[in-house]
């Protein structure tokens, strides 16, 4: 999951605007390949009108980005393959691998047979955590317990708060609250524990079985035999890794991979950091996944690929491919480049 909302919202305002410039700004700033970013793709979102909607596409929308970028020379190539082609400066034409966090089981029911279609292979990264039902879909958690209730209760340091959900506008003032209490005023150890006892103070039972969006291990396993499919790893308990010590920081990097090893029988070379933005991930976490043996590392910063990321190769930005931009237009505008710089502060080979 990830949420850049700002730089999202400033690059929507832009895209626009810059989309007629694209062809022209292509042989100057376009990179040599792209990394897009799925979550969900689904014709059927099971909350078509939620607030986490801008993380599906419709696989229709898929099957038109990939058939646009084929008809403009892009191969479709594996992750491994990508990052060789990133080493050899990207001498053997333009290229583009497909990533999706967080593995949702549409990505094997509804994301797979588009990209069969299209022979083009996908790297899947998983969080043994929310597999296991050790961490929680949080973000999913808090656009229900806000839809369920008219108003909650939220304790806080300095008492009980009330947050009105009464209306529409109200559910989204208090899902940005939320979402801000966990991912900043909470420690992000305990956020799994806040988020329990919120929903328990409200009525709401967590503990009782919720229908799980994302595979299985089973699902995993069998999706992983697939030959367009690569596993890689999302740490384990999708935490926010620039919130956590040194010593937990490195054991959600690399004992994501011992686990994945275990279920799986391979081990994964591939990582996602957890919300990969600026916030979440650094100079710190990136020198981690180098240490624990990953070759390639893919964060949420917007970017295209050029040759001097051999040098960056576990900084890697992407292009996410979402429900805010399901225009193949945007897409289009986005690999030429133009809107790099915008979204990046002026910069043109996005790290961190
Ligand atoms: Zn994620």
């Amino acid at each position: 999951m990830f949420d850049g909302r700002e730089a999202i919202r400033k690059l929507a305002l832009n895209i626009a605007r810059y989309t007629g410039l694209a062809p022209l700004a292509k042989p100057f700033v376009g990179g040599v390949g792209a990394i897009l970013m799925l979550h969900r793709v689904t014709a059927t979102p099971e909350k078509p009108n939620g607030v986490n909607r801008h993380l599906n596409i419709a696989p229709e929308f898929l099957d038109a980005v990939i058939a646009d970028m084929k008809a403009s020379g892009y191969a479709f190539v594996t992750l491994n393959e990508a990052i060789e082609r990133i080493k050899a400066g990207g001498k053997d034409g333009q290229f583009a691998t497909i990533t999706a966090d967080d593995a949702y089981r549409d990505n094997m029911t509804e994301a797979l047979p588009v990209l069969e279609k299209h022979g083009a292979p996908i790297t899947i990264y998983v969080a043994p955590g929310l597999i296991n039902g050790a961490a929680d879909l949080w973000w999913d958690v808090i656009e229900d317990l806000v839809n369920a209730r008219d108003r909650l209760t939220l304790m806080t340091s300095s008492g009980p708060a009330m947050i009105d959900c009464s209306t529409p506008a109200k559910k989204l003032q208090a899902n940005a609250r939320l979402h801000a209490y966990l991912t900043l005023e909470v420690r992000e150890e305990d956020q799994r524990i806040v988020l329990r006892e919120l929903a328990r103070a409200n009525g709401i039972d967590l503990e009782a079985p919720r229908p799980s969006t994302l595979m299985n291990w089973d699902e995993i396993r069998s999706i992983a035999a697939h030959p367009l499919v690569t596993i890689g790893a999302h740490t384990v308990n999708h935490r926010n890794l620039k919130r956590l010590s040194e010593t937990d920081a490195r054991h959600e990097i690399g004992d994501a991979k011992r686990i994945l090893q275990a279920e799986l029988g391979e081990e994964p070379h591939h990582l996602a950091y957890p919300y990969g933005y600026a916030t979440a991930v650094g100079g710190r976490e990136v020198g981690f996944a180098r240490d624990a043996g990953y070759a390639s590392a893919v964060t949420t910063r917007h970017g295209l690929l050029h040759a001097e990321h051999s040098g960056f190769l576990h900084a890697l930005p992407r292009i996410s491919v979402n429900g805010r931009y399901q225009n193949v237009a945007y897409i289009r505008t986005m690999l030429s480049g133009v809107t790099t710089p915008l979204a990046n502060a002026g910069k043109m080979v996005v790290t961190i």
